[in-house]
């Protein structure tokens, strides 16, 4: 029985997992519900299925809710409530937080010496090496899914036999428009993702491409690949998640149809399989899979993303704060689209260079603070 703590549990990620655990319900037990508060409801609705032993909720308010609805329960209140649940006695914390929130209960996770089955991308993007130096070897298990087939497809071969990765993106709603017609989508446009249904802020970056991006600079810290060694390539279907292509030539896909749920099992039972997860490739019907390339002018985050990567340091944690910023401009109507990268880039080049030789949580945090500030007054000025 392997006992989880589930960090996000209100949110995409944090659900299906839940779902997943219910179909298994013998192999797991959640010892640790934590959220951030938008939706206690949903909480407290959880906790009463799952009966954890904490409960962890960032806003107070929110937490008061939930204590009043279930007296008697553990309740860990405050913004670093998820990281001391992350750091609890348990097999397998899964994070699924969203953003640079994500970064405290990932290293706590991680100093605990418990297995992290990682969503939050942003926390291993941000901290960098502070995050790969703190994990033992197969101590991080991704859940994103170009990262989980990654780690499926790289059980084919030895690591020095690895030529190149190989990341899969799907292009997201706006595939094929022109720089000129980006200028003018909407929030509802963005948030309608064509094969993936997601948390607001991830679906957005999918739509800007930043979310690929995020995901270049996840990859060569998780598999310690050159950035020089990774392309990104347009799938529409969504149905190759990544591959890996080996020095003789080999290339090994890892397919299914789109669902979350897949990865996130994995995660929780890797490196086992679980039965009754999701609906396999139909190979009774026709089907059709293209694969095109990234159209870096109209997309200029994947870009943009790798010269973060490759700067190191603080960059990432730089273009991800700004990200998060200009997300938020643009939901609220205060940016336009194709802002997003455009800030995005401004903020990078003026900070992004501004890396100590060694990253700390101080300076990581202190850089996300910069960055937010910095992206806030460029969109005020634009
Ligand atoms: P959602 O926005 O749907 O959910 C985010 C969750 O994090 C919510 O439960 C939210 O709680 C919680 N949360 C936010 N801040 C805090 C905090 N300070 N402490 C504790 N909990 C907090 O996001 P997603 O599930 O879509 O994404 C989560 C992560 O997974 C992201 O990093 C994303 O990039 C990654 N990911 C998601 C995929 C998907 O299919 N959704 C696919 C691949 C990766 P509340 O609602 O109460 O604020």
């Amino acid at each position: 029985m392997r006992r989880i703590v589930i960090l996000g549990s209100t949110g995409s990620i944090g659900t299906q997992a839940i779902e997943v655990i219910g179909r298994h319900r013998d192999r797991f037990t959640v010892v640790g519900l934590a959220a951030g508060g938008a939706n206690p409801e949903l909480l407290i609705e959880q906790a009463r299925a799952l009966r954890p032993v904490v409960v962890a909720v960032s806003d107070a308010e929110a937490a008061d809710r939930v204590a009043e609805a279930l007296p008697g329960q553990e309740i860990w209140v405050g913004p670093d409530a998820a990281s001391e649940l992350a750091a609890i006695d348990c097999d397998v914390v899964l994070n699924g937080i969203t953003g640079a929130a994500g970064l405290g209960p990932t290293l706590a996770t991680l100093h605990a010496g418990t297995t992290l089955a990682l969503a939050n991308k942003e926390s291993l993007v941000i901290g960098g090496r502070l995050v790969t130096d703190a994990a033992a070897p197969g101590q991080i298990v991704p859940v994103d899914s170009e990262h989980s087939a990654f780690a499926q497809a790289l059980r084919s071969g030895r690591a020095e036999e690895v030529q190149r990765l190989i990341l899969t993106a799907s292009g997201g709603p706006f595939r094929g428009f022109t720089a000129e017609q980006l200028r003018t989508v909407t929030p509802q446009q963005a948030l309608a993702h064509p094969t993936w249904n997601m948390g607001r802020v991830v679906t957005i970056n999918s739509a800007t491409l930043v979310n690929k991006g995020l995901e270049l600079i996840e990859a060569a810290l998780l598999f310690g690949i050159d950035f020089a060694d990774i392309e990104v390539v347009v799938h529409p279907q969504s149905v190759v998640h990544s591959m890996v292509e080996f020095r003789d030539g080999s290339t090994i896909a890892q397919c299914s149809p789109p669902d979350m749920k897949l990865p996130i099992a994995l995660g929780l039972s890797w490196p086992e399989r679980l039965g009754d997860v999701a609906t396999a490739c139909d190979w009774r019907s026709a089907a059709t899979w293209t694969f095109e390339p990234l159209d870096a002018e109209v997309f200029p985050a994947v870009e943009l993303a790798r010269r973060a990567g490759i700067i190191g340091g603080i960059a990432p944690a730089v273009f991800n704060a700004a990200n998060e910023v200009c997300v938020d401009a643009f939901c609220a109507g205060d940016l336009e689209f194709s802002g997003i990268v455009e800030v995005v880039a401004d903020v990078l080049a003026a900070h992004g260079n501004e890396s100590p030789a060694t990253v700390s949580v101080a300076s990581v945090l202190s850089a996300d603070a910069t960055a937010r500030q910095a992206a806030s007054e460029r969109i005020k000025e634009r």
